[in-house]
């Protein structure tokens, strides 16, 4: 509950006051049934106008004062309650743009979804019923419970007996209610999964024709969250009237023993009559009370989730060192890894080498082999089992994140954009950024011909994700995306593979000519691509298995020798892709 404490104490003031609103105004319901004993006993039975006339002025103006407070604590309950989830909302985002990436292996995103909606919708509301009707409702309950006794110690008897068995109720309620509610929030979670795949695989549903198996997984995810709830609601749906029923059946056995106490002249109409008010705010009150429980119960497996989010690991921070700037220097040494959310086998094996400023070097390898995982190793996105990655000769794991990140761009192998034009989405790598670098940067990237085709050029609106461009364009407006940014190290992950082999010639030679003292390394699986390059790794199975320029390799790796055979042959040696380096 180390959420509620922290928020609170910023809305301190605002919540007292509405909790003393919710005070003065359950006094001031406390105070009619008394008044109106002694409207009956008095007044009435007498027939004194002018005491049932004065009494009801008071009776009056006592309510509108309690509607006055009402009202307040109202309006009160709303700001604070909506500002409390504003900022439980942000802080949940921040926490989830700042993810470590183990956390976000760990966390879906459909289920951060419902965890930043939905769930924190739930504590808002807890919030404002809270502040609504929890402080209310005991103070009523007990205050009803003090004056009937004052009114009659015999008639309280019974009114202990109900208490005691609808409190027995509402614990039972409560223990059986909450495993259901933390199933329902993780229903809604499947929900929100299976419909975010299926968004996200549109296309594919389309060309296999799996829209029968789709909308059956998603009919039975939402049957699930249907029964789910319905079986939380049933705990309230059985327990509920049975509360009502007690009270109610102590509500006639107080009549009737009312009736015999006035038979006998023990006691007045009016007091029978203000008991039985009592005992219906009670009842009133207990039902809140229960209901307020119910979302409790709710909401602490809410706020569980959330806190999930807000205790979960943050990225790393480094320590405070910067990089020296302007180098690209990069060297591995002896390092092991395995994905901790993984089956605990290393994917990349002690694996060592360097390459100085200024150097190219292509990774080459099967799928699998570990070619991405190094790439997120360089940007310090997991710790290392084992070995120290070195930039500029300095341990990564000392220098602070940003700053180590800032020395690197990257162009991921899946190529990322966001709806906007073609000039935002390139020079999201690099704001500040001027149009004649953002358009030179295109240039290299040979994005530039096809977006002067486009009907607005750089101005042209790219769909969500960029679903108006072809995979190729994609790929070369990642790549222009991190040349703007102007980094020492360029790293392009597999990122030329939608493009044809002399489109990609291009891209390797424009490269060069940018900026001879960036280092840059290119993941392929192309040898075509690699060749080129100053240094090439060739990795397997996370092992390195050669490493050295093109002609070393083709001398000395065997692994190699065997996929420049495969792709090139023996006689063409690089014919197709004499473009030079
Ligand atoms: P490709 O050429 O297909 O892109 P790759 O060489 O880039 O392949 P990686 O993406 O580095 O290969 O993956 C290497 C191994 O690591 C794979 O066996 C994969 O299953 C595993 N792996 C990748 N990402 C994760 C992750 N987040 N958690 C656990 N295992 C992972
Ligand atoms: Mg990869």
């Amino acid at each position: 509950m180390g959420i509620y404490k922290h928020y609170f104490h910023k809305y301190k003031w605002l919540f007292i006051t509405a909790v003393s609103c919710v005070f003065f105004e359950a006094i001031c319901d406390l105070l009619q049934p008394t008044i109106m004993a002694h409207i009956i006993d008095e007044g009435v039975k007498n027939s004194q106008v002018g005491t049932v006339l004065k009494l009801g002025l008071l009776m009056l103006t006592i309510t509108a004062v309690g509607a006055c407070f009402a009202a307040t604590r109202s309006v009160l309950a709303s700001k604070v309650s909506q500002s409390f989830g504003a900022d439980l909302r942000y802080d949940v985002f921040t926490r989830i743009i700042n993810f470590s990436e183990i956390s976000a292996d760990k966390i879906e995103s459909g289920s951060l979804i419902t965890r930043m909606t939905n769930d924190i919708s739930q504590i808002t509301q807890f919030i404002n019923g809270m502040m609504r009707i929890f402080f209310k409702a005991p103070v009523t309950c007990l205050g009803s419970i003090i004056l009937a006794v004052v009114l009659s110690l015999q008639l309280s008897s019974i009114l202990f007996l109900v208490i005691a068995l609808v409190a027995i109720f509402i614990v039972i309620s409560m223990r059986l209610s909450y495993i259901r509610f933390a199933k329902v929030q993780y229903a809604i979670d499947k929900v929100n999964t299976v419909v975010q795949e299926y968004l996200m695989g549109i296309r594919l549903v389309k060309a296999f024709g799996r829209y029968k198996d789709e909308e059956e997984k998603f009919d039975r995810t939402n049957s699930d969250l249907a029964n789910k709830t319905v079986s939380s609601q049933m705990v309230i749906a059985y327990f509920s009237p049975l509360m009502s029923l007690t009270i109610n059946f102590g509500i006639a056995l107080i009549l009737y023993v009312g009736s015999i106490f006035f038979g006998r002249g023990d006691i007045e109409v009016g007091k029978v009559a203000a008991f039985i008010n009592y005992m219906a705010q009670i009842l009133a009150s207990l039902i809140m009370i229960t209901n307020v429980f119910n979302t409790f119960v709710r909401t602490k497996a809410s706020t569980e989730r959330v806190n999930e989010v807000l205790n979960s690991e943050e990225d790393f921070k480094g320590s405070e060192q910067t990089p020296g700037q302007g180098l690209g220097e990069l060297a591995f040494e002896d390092v092991t890894f395995a994905y901790p959310s993984g089956s605990g086998i290393p994917i990349i094996k002690n694996l060592s080498f360097k390459i100085k400023q200024g150097e190219s070097l292509a990774i080459i390898g099967p799928t699998g082999s570990g070619k991405s995982t190094l790439v997120w190793l360089c940007l310090h996105f997991y710790d290392l089992e084992k070995g120290t990655i070195y930039l500029n000769g300095m341990d990564i794991k000392t220098i602070d994140c940003n700053a180590l990140r800032d020395q690197i761009a990257l162009a991921p192998q899946k190529s990322m954009l966001f709806t906007g034009t073609i000039l935002d989405n390139i020079a999201w790598g690099n704001p500040q950024a001027s149009k004649e670098e953002i358009i030179k940067a295109a240039r290299v990237a040979q994005a530039d011909d096809f977006i002067q085709l486009m009907p607005s050029q750089y101005e042209s609106n790219l769909g969500q994700g960029g679903v108006n461009l072809s995979g190729g364009q994609k790929q070369r407006l990642s790549i222009a995306r991190a040349l703007v940014k102007q980094a020492p190290l360029l790293i392009l992950d597999d990122c030329t593979s939608a493009l044809d082999a002399v489109t990609e010639a291009k891209v390797r030679r424009g490269l060069r000519t940018m900026d001879a003292d960036k280092t840059v390394i290119m993941i392929t699986q192309r040898i075509g691509t690699a060749m080129f390059a100053d240094k090439i790794l060739v990795l397997d199975n996370g092992v390195k298995v050669g490493f050295g320029s093109h002609q070393e390799l083709l001398e000395s790796c065997n692994t190699y020798k065997g996929i420049f055979d495969s792709q090139i042959g023996g006689d063409m040696k690089g014919v197709a892709y004499g473009t030079g380096n």
